[in-house]
């Protein structure tokens, strides 16, 4: 935690509904979070109907922050009422898309924002057991999430009869080794129970099927902490702070090239286009726009002549990108795409599991492929050929890794095909002097 910066840079655009408590005097203590609202919409849950609770975040229009955009309120109305097995919920902060960095302050500035949101939705779907399984990369949290958990069990939010409704909650921590793969539900599931971090096949879905054969709920770290927010103050207010089925806020984490980097919580639907330049300040040193990623290095790429958009899930789709996990990487004029792309697939050749062929080999195939277009000594068919390799692996893959290398390589081999071409024919990076690295 020593050195570490707050991340939050700080907009008057910004809405803070899940980082209002960001920045208040050691705000990751149960008294702090008490004078702030805190529990207050877990008393409130415990005297609702459990299915009252789950159609009040379903109406909210609460969509899951870690990358897929489902609707949070219908995936826990998929855990059976009744069961033979043990229900859990577990949460997702194995946070490791490039350029995605909100997860992190949710839980070293508020954890008991996080905590509350988890015991909600295990009340939710009558489960009795939770876990928050972290990256191994943020060790340094657990520190902090611990402390947290141990004040809730102290104070009766968590535990035996909570604060007397006659609902019993156990939660902890589990930390990963570090894998991206893990972030993967079905992948975390397997890692948590002590096995190899590989995907399961699907169905059965881990809502019916999932931690230990029970029906579980996995929620991303910032959906979760959205829940007490919604409860509180109701479905109807949260659903208007965003866009039609969008509802809410997101963090957006502003990088690259970009003025005023940080992570910004801005109501769903915001302008990409104010995102960069009000929000963020422009693009570095006055430079002209290239490109953007929208939502994460495995969504496809946008130019500067697409950002004219809402960012939402359903307007991002329509322009054939995707909102992701929030992650806007932003792009100027001197950045080299071939590097970028060669960049991205090195990642994900790296992250890859190796279980399914098209992702193992042809990860591999295209990290090759494209260093060699950076490095010198592409083939004239190469970029065909590249694409060839990208669409057998797209749709192809036993887990969403492979689509995920897949469409950001794809996106840039189209937009900027151009400059592969220009590698190609002055056999080395015209960019080479000039350009900033975005690794
Ligand atoms: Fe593993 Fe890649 Fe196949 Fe996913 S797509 S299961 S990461 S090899």
């Amino acid at each position: 935690m020593a050195g570490y910066k707050n991340p939050m840079s700080g907009s008057p655009l910004e809405a803070k509904i899940i980082s209002k408590r960001f920045g208040l005097p050691n705000s990751t203590s149960v008294d702090v979070y008490l004078q702030h609202d805190g529990y207050q919409a877990l008393e409130k849950a415990l005297a609702m109907k459990p299915e009252a609770v789950i159609n009040e975040v379903k109406n909210s229009g609460l969509r899951g922050r870690g990358g897929a955009g489902f609707n949070t309120g219908m995936k826990w109305s998929f855990v059976p009422k009744q069961s033979a097995k043990p229900k859990y919920v577990v949460c997702n902060a194995d946070e490791s898309e490039p350029g995605t960095c909100k997860d992190r302050p949710l839980m070293e500035y508020d954890p008991h924002q996080l905590i509350e949101g988890i015991i909600i939705a295990g009340y939710s779907i009558q489960a009795h057991q939770g876990f928050i399984y972290i990256r191994g990369e943020y060790r340094y949290l657990l520190e902090i999430v611990d402390r947290a958990l141990a004040e809730a069990y102290a104070r009766g939010y968590l535990g035996k009869n909570l604060r007397g409704s006659g609902f019993d909650f156990e939660l902890s921590t589990h930390t990963g080794a570090g894998a991206y793969e893990c972030g993967e539900e079905t992948a975390l599931l397997n890692s948590l129970e002590g096995l190899r971090g590989y995907p399961r096949v699907k169905p059965p879905f881990p809502a019916v099927v999932g931690l230990y054969g029970g029906p579980t709920v996995i929620n991303n770290v910032e959906t979760l902490a959205n829940v007490p927010h919604i409860i509180l103050n109701g479905a109807e207010w949260y659903a208007k702070l965003g866009s039609p089925k969008n509802g809410g806020t997101r963090l957006f984490c502003l990088s690259g090239h970009i003025a005023r980097p940080g992570v910004y919580e801005l109501p769903m639907g915001f302008p990409l286009r104010r995102m960069i330049e009000e929000v963020g300040g422009g693009v570095l040193g006055g430079k002209q726009l290239k490109a953007v990623i929208p939502g994460g290095s495995s969504c496809p790429v946008l130019t500067a002549n697409e950002i004219d958009v809402a960012m939402d899930y359903d307007a991002v789709a329509k322009i054939g990108s995707m909102l992701g996990s929030g992650g806007v990487i932003v792009m100027d004029e001197d950045t080299c795409m071939v590097k970028v792309a060669c960049r991205i697939m090195k990642f994900y050749a790296h992250e890859s599991c190796g279980w399914c062929i098209p992702c193992r080999e042809g990860t591999s195939w295209l990290e090759h492929l494209l260093d060699r277009f950076h490095s010198g000594g592409a083939l004239p068919g190469d970029p065909d050929t590249a694409l060839d390799v990208a669409y057998n692996i797209l749709g192809k893959t036993l887990c969403p890794l492979g689509d995920a290398a897949a469409m950001p390589t794809i996106s840039l081999l189209k937009k900027f095909r151009h400059e592969f071409e220009e590698h190609l024919r002055l056999g080395h990076c015209p960019y080479e002097q000039k350009a900033v690295s975005v690794a």
